[in-house]
């Protein structure tokens, strides 16, 4: 069957960086509503997976405002720290979602585990799944990742969250370090982004 375009749409997140981004990834026709436009607060992420999590906040936000909501659930992997912070990276940050306070206590978290680790390569990467929900329940999903290391330092002034200290593989530079228009050709929201444009 022929999916019909999506011409209107929210975007379920209260994340500032993120609906900046989504938007740019948007066709410019789309009319897109933000969950400011109706006072809304997130739901409690209690999903064990980005996929879970997507969800309970594309539903919550379709089910609020009758309108086919795309949320996002991302963040940050760390091979040595088992996957820290993964479906946590926006709790690490406390409860006024301070970056700086989650970058870190990803810093304290590596030196607890090895005083050297800044000498050695810190694989990690960036996942992200998206969760398209319409109000008549039919949902898609989409999961895009980016592999990379992390920064010895914080470096760079773009973006949000963890970008001043992750390097993606195959550059230089931290993702703060980027044009914001350049990150969001090649990020993990991106990647998973390019599997449902179809829908608009
Ligand atoms: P949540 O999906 O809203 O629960 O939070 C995701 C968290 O992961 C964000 O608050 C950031 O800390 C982190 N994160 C996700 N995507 C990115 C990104 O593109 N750059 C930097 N940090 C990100």
């Amino acid at each position: 069957m022929k999916n019909k375009k999506i011409s209107k749409i929210l975007i379920g997140t209260n994340n500032l960086g993120k609906l900046k981004e989504i938007t740019s990834l948007l066709p410019k026709n789309i009319k897109i509503f933000s969950t400011k436009d109706f006072d809304l607060k997130s739901p409690r992420e209690t999903g064990k997976t980005f996929k879970s999590n997507a969800l309970i906040k594309a539903k919550y936000f379709s089910k609020k405002t009758n309108l086919i909501c795309l949320s996002d659930d991302s963040g940050l992997e760390i091979d040595v720290l088992k996957n820290k912070p993964g479906i946590y990276s926006a709790r690490w940050g406390g409860k006024g979602s301070n970056f700086n306070k989650a970058m870190e206590r990803v810093y304290k978290e590596l030196d607890k585990r090895d005083k050297e680790w800044r000498e050695k390569k810190i694989s990690a990467r960036f996942i992200c799944a998206l969760v398209i929900y319409w109000p008549n329940k039919k949902k898609i999903y989409s999961v895009g990742k980016i592999s990379g290391k992390i920064s010895r330092i914080k470096k760079g002034k773009n973006g949000f969250g963890y970008d001043p200290i992750f390097i993606p593989n195959g550059y230089k530079r931290t993702f703060a370090e980027m044009k914001k228009s350049y990150k969001y050709k090649i990020d993990h929201r991106a990647k998973a982004f390019e599997k449902i444009k179809r829908f608009f």
